[in-house]
């Protein structure tokens, strides 16, 4: 799929970036890893990342440094981890550039949030909607991986939101489940058709009001179209 956010982590200790890692890997972010200051800078030029996850107690090239450093180049969201106890002067990492910060022991959940929260924001800044794909009343925020409507926030699962995206990019084109199963599921094989029928019921459960956008087209497969 295209449209993954990449979020680059700078974190020197595993047990975080492990936690980190499982936690955007639900999310569908694609995660790269540094494991102190140095390379973190090397990789953020090297890779176009959506956002960086950065440490301040880095070896190497600490994180303000590493934060002052990748402004200079970059827009990028920055989010700092800082641990409990830790000296930290939160107006400081403002002023080097940092969008927000989070306290150790944190919540995978609250990252992934605040991550979600600063991307919403990044878009709104570059102001041009490249990343909102509208059908209709429906509006997919691709970056952020959001699908609003009637201006609610509608909660759906990874593959929910794929099924979603894939329909919407490729509108009035029905699609049979096998070739569902490939696209969105990523099977060539085995797949179960019914896998399909029962997120296409869940999708429109939650599309409420618009769940006739998705149009099953009997003994063939499914469309997603504007209702006239
Ligand atoms: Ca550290």
């Amino acid at each position: 799929m295209d449209g993954n956010i990449k979020v680059l982590i700078i974190e020197d200790e595993e047990k975080m970036r492990e936690l980190m890692k499982i936690a955007f890997k639900k999310e569908s972010f694609e995660t790269f890893e540094a494991v102190d200051g140095k390379q973190g800078l090397s990789m953020f030029k090297a890779t176009e990342v959506d956002i960086v996850v950065l440490d301040v107690m880095l070896p190497e090239i600490d994180g303000w440094t590493v934060c002052r450093e990748i402004r200079r180049v970059s827009n990028v969201p920055i989010i700092l981890l800082t641990a409990r106890g830790e000296e930290f002067d939160k107006l400081f990492g403002f002023e080097l550039g940092a969008d927000d910060y989070i306290v150790k022991p944190f919540s995978p959940k609250e990252l992934v949030a605040r991550i979600k929260a600063l991307l919403r924001r990044a878009d709104n800044r570059n102001n041009d909607s490249v990343h909102n794909l509208q059908i209709g009343e429906i509006v997919i925020n691709r970056l952020s991986r959001e699908v609003i409507i009637d201006d609610q926030l509608i909660n759906l699962t990874n593959k929910e939101y794929e099924l979603l995206y894939f329909l919407a990019t490729n509108p009035k084109i029905v699609f049979n489940r096998e070739q569902l199963l490939l696209k969105v599921w990523g099977y060539e094989q085995y797949g179960d058709p019914r896998t399909v029928d029962t997120h296409v019921k869940k999708l429109r459960e939650k599309l409420g009001d618009y769940s006739n956008y998705i149009s099953t087209i009997w003994g063939v497969g499914y469309k997603l179209e504007v209702p006239r």
